[in-house]
């Protein structure tokens, strides 16, 4: 088994917000239920209030730093439409997608039409305008998906997409390769919640589980969805999560690719037979 991690921006500013949807009141809601629980500290309190005064709530940089140092390939999933609290607009992204494809970051949309078909094509051709990539991969916005989502998106023309959250492994729609992916740092670390509800040691004892669970099911690729937002100590539990997880993986000799080696991978094996 191979590992593949992805990171999906929801956020640049706090700024993006602003009169715009109810993300910054249920960031204070949050951290103030999370402070009260005793699932954050006063410092990670401290630094929310900090992140927030300096309109920062993006951390694209430091999470490709970690991950080169690490000599983990860096896969990320980026939006150029607005919707469901996701408010960044395309001058933003375009910053940070020269950046992802100077520090050979592997680039994909974070979409946000997933029932519409026109609507759907137009995301892609505003994406591969401002990206000029031949081929690129997708996964939407909070994994919103229709049961004609998956059929649009390999008609819209992606390479991939990782959308579904299943224990399968990658197969083919098409000509799209379909990437179910296993682990989300969300569900693993609020656990259906909206705020923090498990802390450190149970959150790994549930991914251990995922992972055993992937193991069982012999799955080829593990797919793991970790948002650059969190690779903070603003949210500690949820940066240390993600290094343990690496460490983790690492210790068992599992070897990290992007969706693009994968794809290569599989259509080797495909080729041989
Ligand atoms: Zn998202």
């Amino acid at each position: 088994m191979k590992a593949i991690i992805s990171h999906d921006i929801d956020h640049i500013t706090v700024w993006e917000h602003l009169f715009r949807d109810m993300i910054i009141p249920k960031y204070m809601a949050r951290m103030h239920i999370e402070l009260l629980s005793g699932k954050i500290s006063m410092r990670e309190y401290t630094l929310r209030w900090s992140d927030f005064f300096k309109n920062k709530w993006q951390n694209i940089d430091e999470l490709i730093t970690f991950n080169n140092i690490h000599q983990l390939p860096s896969s990320f999933f980026i939006a150029v439409n607005k919707g469901i609290g996701l408010n960044y607009g395309n001058t933003a992204a375009m910053l940070w997608i020269e950046q992802m494809k100077s520090r050979n970051c592997e680039l994909g949309l974070h979409g946000i039409e997933f029932d519409n078909a026109i609507n759907m094509k137009q995301e892609r051709d505003l994406f591969e305008s401002l990206t000029h990539l031949p081929h690129f991969g997708i996964r939407m916005h909070y994994v919103r998906n229709s049961d004609r989502t998956f059929q649009l998106l390999q008609d819209t023309g992606y390479r991939y997409d990782s959308t579904e959250h299943s224990f399968r492994n990658p197969y083919k729609i098409g000509r799209m390769w379909e990437f179910p992916f296993q682990i989300m740092d969300g569900w693993v670390i609020e656990n259906y919640k909206k705020w923090q509800s498990l802390d450190l040691v149970k959150a790994k004892e549930n991914t251990l589980k995922l992972i055993d669970k992937a193991v069982d099911q012999k799955l080829e690729y593990l797919g793991i969805d970790f948002h650059d937002r969190y690779f903070s100590h603003s949210f500690k539990t949820w940066l240390d999560w993600y290094v343990w997880l690496i460490e983790y993986l690492k210790a068992n000799s599992i070897d990290f690719v992007n969706f693009h080696t994968a794809i290569g991978e599989m259509e080797a094996i495909g080729d041989s037979h």
